[in-house]
């Protein structure tokens, strides 16, 4: 076969494997050699209003209220609703169920705004109690906090114009791909093509101004993140296939470990009782069903 011929082939099987694959979390030998690995939450939750005393939830009960750092700008998962001026979305959810389990009621919550780039600090910090923003669970950020189990699998794509005739970050060399500081999508473009031009924001919507003003040619990051921008432009699409694997956890501070088990705990519940099928239907129904991932736990 000639050279040519050689490469044009490479070039298609390249792109069929991209095509085809669908990334997939790694499987791991042992449980603790897997970053998604939470610590196992007790065999019952306590109640509501009735947290345990000397416990973090103790703490929180007696403050009043559960401080969550979430995402204002992003569609379906934590936005601001203009008509009722709520956040709502699928990690709103999760934050009401949170405060719910302590208190009893879902509106015992507070809420910070969090850009990607500001969800480490601010656990650090003790600023919040926990972040509940499409964050990523992997080694490197488990140096500096704990995750909950996964309780949303997501990966990487691109969203381009409609007329683009870009199928994958692959196509994207030269161009200019645009995801916030401090977020694995950032990285994962650069991996993922290092001839792509990287440019870096704060928040989402900030490159989706970019794109709309021709700053850059593409934005990159998680699927259900992209689905939410091509909702509010129309004249974008987002396009396949996954490139990376993404789990969601829940951040929290690596002096809690009490509330990781608990945190977990309600996970379970929420996975088992319809709660997380209702919320997801509701906000990413429409990207096909999915059954809630299962918990990976440590002692
Ligand atoms: N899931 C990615 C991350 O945790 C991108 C989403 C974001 O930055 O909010 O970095």
């Amino acid at each position: 076969m000639n050279t040519m011929k050689k490469s044009a082939l490479r070039a298609f099987v390249a792109g069929a494997m991209l095509l085809c694959a669908t990334v997939v979390a790694p499987s791991f030998a042992a449980p603790q050699d897997d970053p998604t690995a939470s610590l196992r939450p007790a065999a019952s939750l306590p109640r509501p209003m009735a947290m345990p005393d000397g416990t973090t939830m103790r703490k929180i009960q007696e403050r009043g209220r559960l401080i969550v750092g979430v995402s204002q700008d992003k569609f379906a998962i934590g936005f601001l609703n203009p008509l009722t001026n709520e956040l709502e979305g699928f990690d709103i959810d999760m934050a009401k169920a949170m405060a719910k389990a302590i208190f009893g009621d879902e509106r015992k919550l507070q809420i910070v705004a969090v850009s990607s780039a500001e969800r480490i600090p601010l656990i650090q910090a003790g600023k919040v109690d926990m972040v509940i923003s499409t964050f990523t669970i992997n080694a490197a950020r488990k140096k500096d906090i704990q995750f909950s189990e996964v309780y949303y699998l997501s990966g990487q794509k691109i969203l381009v114009a409609k007329d683009s005739p870009a199928r994958s970050i692959k196509d994207l060399s030269g161009q200019r791909v645009c995801a916030p500081k401090g977020s694995t999508s950032a990285k994962n473009i650069v991996t993922a093509n290092p001839e792509a031009k990287l440019v870096e924001t704060v928040e989402f919507t900030d490159c989706l101004v970019q794109l709309q003003l021709g700053k850059v040619d593409a934005i990159s990051t998680d699927d259900v993140i992209l689905a939410g921008l091509a909702k509010q432009d129309p004249l974008t699409k987002v396009v396949g296939p996954n490139f990376t694997a993404e789990p969601y956890g829940i951040g929290m501070s690596k002096e809690q470990p009490d509330l990781v088990r608990f945190v977990n705990g309600v996970l379970v519940q929420l996975k088992g009782d319809g709660t997380w099928k209702r919320s997801y239907d509701k906000w990413f129904g429409a990207m096909g069903a999915q059954e809630p991932p299962k918990g990976i736990y440590v002692d």
